[in-house]
């Protein structure tokens, strides 16, 4: 009797940088836990950086290493030049991948690129492969940027501008994705996100870590363009109740979780803020200290994660007591999930956002820039579970942070952040939406 054909073989290509590697390797982990065999592709420096935990030795997801030329590269880099060299080394090494992969005994049918690189769609088209971007930022920023790319909306912004873009809210020019940080290089950035959209149209399916509850009507109006499947949040998908035990992840960031775990189990429910900027956010010197007195000022307990590179922005001799832990990195996911934490402090990068949500619980928003200040809108005036903090005065902080753990209006916060959390659930769960996608693509991944 003939041997059963190999599974099919998906290839997964992330954006090195934590905030994209997160949701592509859950949904790596959830495509390997269904029929599929799944190799994610990692570039060689930052897995020089990395810790790479799995669950289970037996997990089925498996890392090859592809170099985008940054292990060569000697002292800092422009945004531009990481851009161009990025790209430029990466395409040939993804060609030379797919071509060697091609005659091995599990050849791959799909690319699962982030969709940010818009070229590695050329590159696995021209070897045969199905192609399918993933998107790591929310449907509403997605679609912002597609306006930016067709002339619907113009950068920089008017100031005063309020737009009306099709199926998303009224946005003021300080909701709209801010690139003011990328000072030199806003264009760089805008072009690279504008360009994800430059051959949507040749897709086969388009990923987004959302899910329809969550960003309803901005789904609907991309799905009327382009073959969208919503599969998020990603942070869910692979919760042992769904079945899933083999866990791959990688972090770029030395984990202090069990001094983290151990103070939480310390304190009341529902008694502590946790405050983390994600991955790559760095706040000014005078915000940090405000922020370090807010923290101090409210009556909640606080961890704070301070990344290595910004404890020197800390107030000098800034001392958190029993009040508080700082910490330079933690597993975020089990700290949300903490009875512990009644509120995040949070930079709103759409990770963060979706894993606010995802556990229920409500936002601070300091957004920096990027998606963030988008992010930070829909959290406090679409959803209703979070509040923006205007201007950063330690005052202004310490209120909003009562402002969402106590009074009526917190108690609402608090009551729709539950809501949410049971829609995101059941989104992932057997029949939800999500799963449903999933399970729908990789049918039609097994007919193709
Ligand atoms: N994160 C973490 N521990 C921390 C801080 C952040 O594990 O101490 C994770 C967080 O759970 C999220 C990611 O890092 O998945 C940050 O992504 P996000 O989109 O929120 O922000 P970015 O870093 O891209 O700005």
């Amino acid at each position: 009797m003939a041997a059963p054909p190999p599974p099919p073989h998906v290839l997964v290509l992330p954006c090195p940088a934590q905030g994209h590697i997160n949701p592509a390797l859950a949904f790596a982990n959830r495509l390997a836990s269904t029929s599929l065999s799944v190799t994610v592709l990692i570039t060689t420096d930052l897995i020089n950086k990395a810790t790479v935990s799995s669950s289970s030795s037996s997990s089925s997801v498996s890392i090859a290493l592809i170099s985008d030329g940054k292990e060569a590269v000697e002292g800092p880099e422009t945004f531009e030049a990481e851009f161009k060299r990025a790209r430029a080394v990466l395409s040939p090494n993804l060609a030379e991948f797919i071509d060697h992969n091609r005659s091995s005994a599990s050849p791959a049918k799909l690319l699962v690129y982030d969709s940010t690189m818009p070229w590695a769609m050329d590159v696995a088209r021209a070897r045969g492969l199905l192609c399918a971007p993933f998107f790591t930022m929310s449907a509403a920023v997605s679609a912002i940027f597609y306006h930016l790319k067709n002339g619907g909306l113009k950068y920089p912004y008017e100031e005063c501008e309020e737009v009306c873009l099709p199926s998303l809210p009224r946005l003021g020019a300080k909701d709209l994705p801010s690139l003011s940080m990328f000072i030199n290089s806003s264009q760089t950035v805008l072009k690279l996100l504008c360009d994800q959209f430059s051959n949507l149209e040749k897709a086969d399916w388009v990923f987004f870590n959302t899910f329809d509850m969550l960003e309803r009507e901005i789904v609907e109006w991309m799905a009327r363009k382009w073959p969208i499947k919503t599969i998020g949040p990603t942070i869910l998908l692979n919760k042992k109740d769904n079945n899933n035990n083999n866990h791959t992840t990688i972090n770029l960031f030395e984990p202090k979780q069990d001094s983290c775990t151990q103070w939480l189990d310390s304190k009341e429910t529902d008694s502590v803020v946790y405050v983390s900027f994600g991955s790559l956010a760095s706040l000014g010197e005078p915000q940090m200290e405000e922020l370090a007195h807010g923290l101090a000022a409210s009556r909640l307990h606080f961890l704070w994660v301070v990344r290595a590179s910004e404890a020197d922005k800390l107030p000098q001799g800034f001392d958190p007591g029993e009040k508080g832990l700082v910490v330079a990195w933690c597993d975020q996911l089990e700290v949300l999930s903490h009875r512990a934490v009644a509120c995040f402090v949070s930079h709103c990068g759409w990770n963060s956002t979706l894993e606010a949500v995802g556990h229920g619980v409500p936002v601070v928003a300091l957004p920096q820039c990027a998606d963030q200040t988008t992010d930070a809108k829909f959290l406090e005036d679409v959803w209703g579970v979070g509040v923006v903090v205007r201007g950063c005065e330690r005052e202004e902080i310490a209120a909003c942070i009562e402002g969402v753990v106590g009074g009526e209006r917190g108690a609402e916060m608090r009551r729709k952040a539950r809501e949410l959390k049971k829609l995101a659930k059941e989104a992932v769960e057997c029949g939800g939406t999500s799963a449903s996608n999933i399970q729908c693509f990789v049918e039609e991944l097994l007919c193709r």
